[in-house]
């Protein structure tokens, strides 16, 4: 965690505007600034844990269940079909303010955009033994 307040705290505090839709002791959700789709939210610890592995186990359960609580009101708010929920999870996935935050974003029948599968580059062609490997690093780590 860097000394600076990041944006996202100066909202929290009421430093800079900001509309809030929602706050508990640890999290807080205001519409983004820059909107994807009308009621593009933002999900935030209210502390500012940079990337996802460094929030704790209960801040992290308390942003994940804002998330859910939010995301049919979101689209109730904006009559929307259904919604594209993630992190960019450091800069090289785009995250540009660091201060982990969830986009949750309203999508409409025939809005244009594209899943989850869309954000990445072209997809990379990996052997049996590949994914076995990959798979057991993973499993293997903690
Ligand atoms: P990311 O690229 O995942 O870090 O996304 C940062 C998001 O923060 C972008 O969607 C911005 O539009 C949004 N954003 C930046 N500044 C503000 C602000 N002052 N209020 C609300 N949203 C903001």
């Amino acid at each position: 965690m860097s000394d600076d307040p990041t944006i996202f705290e100066q909202i929290i505090d009421g430093d800079i505007p900001g509309r809030i839709v929602y706050e508990t002791e640890t999290v807080a959700a205001f519409l983004d600034a820059n909107p994807l789709a009308p009621g593009h939210t933002l999900v935030v610890p209210k502390e500012p844990y940079e990337r996802l592995d460094e929030l704790p186990d209960d801040v992290a359960a308390d942003v994940w269940a804002a998330v859910q609580e939010l995301t049919p009101r979101i689209e109730d708010a904006v009559d929307a079909d259904a919604t594209t929920v993630g992190v960019n999870n450091g800069p090289a996935a785009g995250q540009e303010v660091p201060h982990v935050h969830v986009h949750v974003v309203p999508r409409f029948e025939g809005d244009g955009g594209g899943p989850i599968h869309a954000v990445a580059g072209s997809r990379p062609n990996l052997s049996d033994a590949e994914m076995d490997e990959i798979a057991a690093d993973i499993e293997a780590s903690d």
